[in-house]
């Protein structure tokens, strides 16, 4: 397969995430399989395949293997809503992942570090440089930060901080949410280069889960503006 053949992989865990996504897209077309909906077709230029993986880490890792081993797409972009850990953050501002990591990967009983994958060398899980360079060139209303994503399977809806205090003093993460790191990781293990684009939803404390009801409809397309912008601007020619 020549470079020209690559094609993008967008993922968002929930249909609202992807449905911007789904609106822009030329020539579509939708397979169906294990109960997922798979779109193809042309977005500012370039190859793509959307999906909507579900909440969580175990969906996350699915679809992405599954895009992987049926796509063999060259790129993936992990796109969506997070709750903002870095007080800087605003409500509707997008964060570019610098790296990634799953903070409920826990082992620390053992000696391993907070997020380490026992027995392996994987923990940080790093984006791609180009992808992500490119994400930091966009222009959009809102801002846009390069931070620490931080994945788990909880919703984090708590301004206790002596309870979540790793999350950013550990782990110096910037925003959390429930995929990425999932997706990073398969991406990771079969060499695929990916990056993680959310608009903060909220402030993952006291309001989070208001807020994320209330705002979502609102703000869950920043983050498009943004990934059409890379499209449109990565170098390889795909059709
Ligand atoms: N109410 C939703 C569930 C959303 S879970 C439903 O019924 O489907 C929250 C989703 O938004 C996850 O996909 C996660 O990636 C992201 N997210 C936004 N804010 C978050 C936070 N504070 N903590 C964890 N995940 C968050």
């Amino acid at each position: 397969m020549s470079i020209q053949d690559k094609s993008f992989a967008i993922i968002g865990a929930m249909d609202i995430e992807i449905e911007e996504y789904l609106r822009h897209l030329e020539n579509p077309k939708r397979t169906d399989r294990s109960g997922f909906s798979f779109y193809e077709g042309i977005l500012s230029g370039k190859r793509v395949i959307v999906v909507k993986s579900g909440v969580g880490k175990v969906f996350a890792a699915m679809i992405t293997q599954h895009l992987i081993d049926c796509y063999n797409p060259g790129y993936l972009i992990f796109t969506g809503v997070a709750g903002a850990l870095n007080p800087k953050y605003n409500i509707g501002d997008v964060v570019v992942a610098r790296q990634c990591l799953q903070h409920d990967m826990d082992v620390t009983a053992m000696g391993f570090a907070r997020g380490a994958i026992p027995f392996t060398e994987y923990r940080v899980f790093k984006a791609d440089e180009k992808l992500k360079n490119l994400a930091l060139s966009a222009v959009i209303d809102h801002t846009i930060h390069l931070g620490n994503i931080l994945t788990g399977d909880q919703f984090v809806n708590t301004s206790n901080l002596s309870e979540y205090n790793y999350l950013t003093e550990e782990l110096e993460g910037d925003a959390v949410e429930m995929e990425g790191a999932a997706a990073g990781q398969v991406c990771t293990v079969n060499n695929i280069p990916f990056l993680i684009v959310r608009t903060i939803s909220d402030k993952a404390n006291e309001e989070a889960a208001a807020d994320f009801e209330n705002l979502l409809p609102e703000i869950a397309n920043n983050s498009f503006r943004i990934v059409s912008h890379i499209l449109k601007n990565y170098p390889e020619n795909t059709h």
